[in-house]
């Protein structure tokens, strides 16, 4: 069949088109403002000879020590479960469970799945089916609705299809509101709405060795086939609780920030938000707007940089106008960045092209060493927290809230955040930091929190706890050949993938922005790209060989796992902080995110010309 869509015989209407109805009428909340004032849009300066020596070297090892073991997370079960409620949409409407065939099944309707159905269906597959949680489209920005909510990568960089859809983002970081209106205008405009079954969670993904077809099943009761599944459903979509003694007991309001009770008036309200990563650091300010008493309950401070969020210019939006190719080429030139810090500042002069770089590059006498290479990167990285560190000393008044809101990490091991006004928000006097450190809050009770015996009573209570890493809890519901579980296949050999996109054993799945999926920069916006684009190559390199099944070698899997295992570990010291990037310290080395840069594209672009690391098999059917 051609399309996905298919028509209830008795009313003439699609049957899976169940986007429902959104109740988004009272979500509030804006990208924050561009602020003005100087001393908060620029780091103190330091002196330059401040180097990462033996004593700081002790500190920091000192202040991840304390806190290994401290992160205890659980999912959303039990009674836990209302925490996962889709707030902003009605009710799944009522449609029959389907049990036919499309070519491709792909998970999630974020901006992986639409930039995908974009590149598929201008390459002439159009027979694809997409299933989506959530009431709409959007996926990340369809869920996260805090007050505050915006990219903090570049948004001329980070929305994706801006040239496609003749757009130009507000301001240098769009708000979520504004991006997930860009997803739905995406959506319309490309048809994505007929291909994708929305309120569906792919529940099992089994393959079916006889008839060369996944069987996807979900909790709408449907019992679908597909020659190809591609899992795009993010990498940081299951929303997790921390485990504290006593929360279910609490008989205030909760919920976590990803599903944002707008129905929960918090005006005049005294509010406890517990996690200090991006999300609070957004949500922290506009918080502060509006409720009585604010409670932030830390256990280790973000490391908080300058924002200098501004406005798109007219000169900009006139130029781009007559610029074919501008977001390409932009995107392009991030993609050249590897700095972590100058990607968060994205120089417009050298985006937009009108300087070839953004930093002079000093000419030494002879190569480094690696080790020499290591020491200096991190000297910069201190001497960029230290920045970061009196940054928090020149703002917030208090002496002893200051000294609790310093990090002390490399910096970019932890997500690295910004913001304008996070930190003035500490010297107003209705909002409190509670240092849990190292520990963190260990204790709720039905009136609120309670650390080292004193009990805060709150009458809402606001998990910014953050989210699993790289979707492994979709993993163990993948059978591939053998009836083994993805899980299952990496528990016993270690991850194992080729390019992060294709795994031995599970034939014809591919996995977009997965664990070891390299393919581009800072900006997820660009990898989804990249997979996207590789993914087309495997389909038109299948249709035109006539193979109807592709799967890896065991052999230059092997080999592009112990290159991401060695990259990882050759990066780690950079990183060296108990983070959710490193799985709270203890995954395995290259198991994870990958850390090779530009390496990735190397290992692609040699297995597309020797098509050496596939296998690929015809099919009767
Ligand atoms: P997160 O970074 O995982 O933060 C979770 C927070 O909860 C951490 O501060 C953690 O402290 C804290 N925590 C956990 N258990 C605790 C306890 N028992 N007591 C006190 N604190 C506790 O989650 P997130 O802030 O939602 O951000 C997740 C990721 O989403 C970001 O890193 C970023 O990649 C992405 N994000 C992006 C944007 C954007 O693009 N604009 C915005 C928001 C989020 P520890 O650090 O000590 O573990």
């Amino acid at each position: 069949m051609s399309t996905a869509v298919r028509i209830d015989p008795e009313t003439g209407l699609k049957v899976f088109n169940t986007r429902a109805a959104k109740a988004s009428e009272k979500i509030t909340g804006k990208g924050y403002s561009v602020v003005t004032d100087q001393k908060l849009t620029e780091l103190p300066t330091m002196p330059a000879g401040a180097t990462f020596n033996a004593e700081e070297q002790a500190k920091y090892r000192a202040f991840k020590e304390a806190r290994r073991g401290a992160a205890d997370y659980m999912g959303m079960e039990g009674e836990f479960k209302k925490y996962l409620d889709d707030v902003y949409s009605e009710p799944p409407i009522p449609r029959e469970a389907l049990t036919d065939e499309c070519e491709i099944l792909v998970v999630g309707g974020g901006f992986g799945g639409l930039l995908l159905w974009h590149k598929l269906s201008e390459a002439g597959f159009t027979d694809v089916r997409f299933c989506e949680k959530g009431g709409d489209v959007g996926g990340t920005w369809y869920w996260n609705r805090y007050p505050g909510i915006a990219c903090d990568v570049e948004s001329y960089s980070y929305l994706p299809l801006l040239e496609e859809m003749g757009y130009v983002p507000s301001m240098k970081f769009a708000s979520g509101f504004e991006i997930l209106e860009h997803c739905q205008r995406m959506a319309q405009k490309f048809g994505f709405y007929d291909h994708c079954l929305f309120h569906t969670t792919v529940e099992g993904t089994t393959w079916d060795e006889a008839s060369g077809r996944w069987i996807v099943e979900t909790d709408r009761g449907d019992k679908m086939r597909a020659r190809f599944v591609i899992l795009a459903n993010g990498i940081l979509t299951t929303p997790k609780l921390a485990r504290i003694a006593g929360m279910e007991k609490f008989q205030g309001e909760s919920f976590h920030t990803s599903r944002w009770n707008y129905n929960i008036d918090l005006r005049g309200k005294t509010v406890g938000i517990i996690g200090t990563g991006a999300t609070a650091v957004q949500a922290v300010p506009e918080l502060a707007k509006i409720v009585g008493q604010l409670y932030v309950f830390q256990r280790t401070p973000s490391s908080i940089d300058v924002r200098d969020q501004r406005e798109t210019t007219d000169e900009e939006r006139e130029t781009w106008a007559n610029e074919p190719g501008w977001a390409r080429a932009r995107r392009a030139r991030f993609a050249r960045i590897s700095e972590v810090r100058a990607a968060v500042l994205a120089n417009d002069d050298y985006l937009a092209g009108k300087i070839q770089d953004f930093k002079e590059r000093k000419k030494h006498d002879r190569e480094l060493s690696r080790e020499e290479l290591m020491q200096k990167q991190l000297d910069s990285s201190f001497r960029l927290m230290e920045q970061i560190r009196a940054r928090v000393d020149a703002i917030v008044k208090d002496p002893k809230t200051a000294a609790a809101l310093k990090p002390y990490y490399p910096y970019g091991c932890k997500r690295p955040t910004f913001h304008d006004e996070y930190l003035p928000t500490f010297n107003l006097p209705h909002v409190h930091l509670v240092d849990t450190a190292p520990r963190g809050v260990s204790e709720i009770n039905e009136r609120g929190v309670v650390h080292e015996g004193v009990e805060y009573p709150l009458d809402v209570l606001i998990y910014a706890t953050g989210f699993q890493w790289m979707g492994t809890s979709t993993f163990n519901r993948i059978r591939g050949r053998n009836g083994r579980t993805l899980t299952e296949k990496w528990e016993t050999e270690g991850t194992r993938t080729f390019l992060g996109l294709h795994t031995r054993g599970f034939p014809n799945l591919f996995i977009v922005t997965g664990p070891q999926g390299g393919g581009g920069s800072f900006n997820f916006t660009d990898v989804i790209y990249a997979h996207a684009d590789y993914l087309v190559w495997v389909l038109q390199t299948m249709r035109e060989r006539g193979a109807r099944i592709v799967d890896v070698r065991k052999e230059p899997e092997d080999k592009y796992a112990e290159h991401c295992r060695v990259v990882d570990l050759a990066t780690a010291p950079l990183r060296d902080c108990i983070s959710y990037y490193n799985g709270e310290g203890k995954a395995a080395p290259g198991s994870l995110a990958y850390y090779g840069g530009r390496q990735w594209d190397k290992f692609r672009m040699e297995a597309q010309s020797s098509l050496e690391p596939y296998v690929f098999g015809g099919d009767p059917n």
